[in-house]
């Protein structure tokens, strides 16, 4: 197996905070994986690290045959404004503009392409409907068809189903299927261990250190589950002491 995307001791932090501790590994080349683990895990931060949007010195995250730019990548909670008065058609093909550039307009065949997309995510006709209108459910399908647009072999998902309704992630799950089946490059971060069992074939679980990485099967155990949650209860635990030593000074003060 060929590395799509490989880390070397990754370690970034916010304010010298470490959210991210120590993490080595390999992304496989066509192979979906999941990251798993608690909140505050440093999951979304180690995909920002991925994509280019945290700063890491060289040679911390190394590519394979693709690179940064070859990335689609849908953040945690769309960053959208959906008051922000774009149509669904304009909002997928968005995920064109690197192949049309800023100012390079939209071509006929992109806008085909467009309408094609909305078909495969089940929004046929949709196009010129006003984002805000939609559910969170059609809003996510209308992100995944911008993803289907960019057409990019490495897919960068942070949380695509949490809060979305049942058939949406169904559907939606059937299109990350797909796309693995096409030879792409998949990471997702996920809650649903039902969904990581049935669809990811490698999994990562965070607790700011990664506490286990490989087949998911052998990931997925309870004892590795307990380990980082209880290496999570140990960051609240640290946060209440800080914040007591914190307290005389200010009353000091
Ligand atoms: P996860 O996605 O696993 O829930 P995050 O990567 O979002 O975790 O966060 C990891 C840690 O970094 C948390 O302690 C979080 O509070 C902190 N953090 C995340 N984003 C920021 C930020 N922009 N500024 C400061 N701290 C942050
Ligand atoms: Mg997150």
């Amino acid at each position: 197996m060929t590395a799509a995307i490989s880390l070397h001791n990754v370690t970034l932090s916010y304010h010298r905070h470490p959210a991210v501790h120590h993490v080595s590994g390999q992304f496989q080349e066509g192979i979906a994986t999941a990251i798993i683990g608690p909140n505050g895990a440093g999951k979304s931060t180690l995909l920002k690290a991925i994509v280019g949007l945290m700063p890491t010195p060289d040679g911390m995250v190394r590519f394979g045959k693709h690179k940064a730019k070859d990335i689609a990548y849908l953040p945690q909670q769309a960053s959208i404004d959906r008051s922000f008065p774009i149509s669904v058609l304009d909002t997928v093909l968005l995920g064109n503009w690197q192949h049309s550039g800023w100012f390079g307009g939209v071509s006929q065949k992109a806008r085909a392409a467009a309408e094609a997309a909305l078909i495969k995510v089940g929004l046929e006709g949709f196009g010129p409907r006003h984002i805000g209108s939609l559910s969170s459910g059609q809003f996510q399908r209308v992100l995944f068809a911008r993803i289907l647009l960019q057409d990019a072999p490495l897919i960068l998902l942070d949380e695509p189903f949490t809060a979305i309704d049942t058939r949406t992630t169904t559907d939606l799950l059937h299109l990350i299927d797909h796309w693995r089946y096409e030879g792409r490059t998949i990471i997702s971060v996920l809650h649903d261990y039902e969904q990581v069992r049935n669809h990811f074939s490698e999994t990562v679980l965070m607790a700011k250190e990664c506490v286990a990485w490989g087949a998911t099967d052998v990931v997925l155990t309870r004892e590795n589950l307990q380990r980082a949650n209880v290496m999570a209860e140990n960051w609240l635990e640290n946060a209440a002491i800080c914040h007591r030593d914190e307290t005389p000074s200010t009353e000091a003060a």
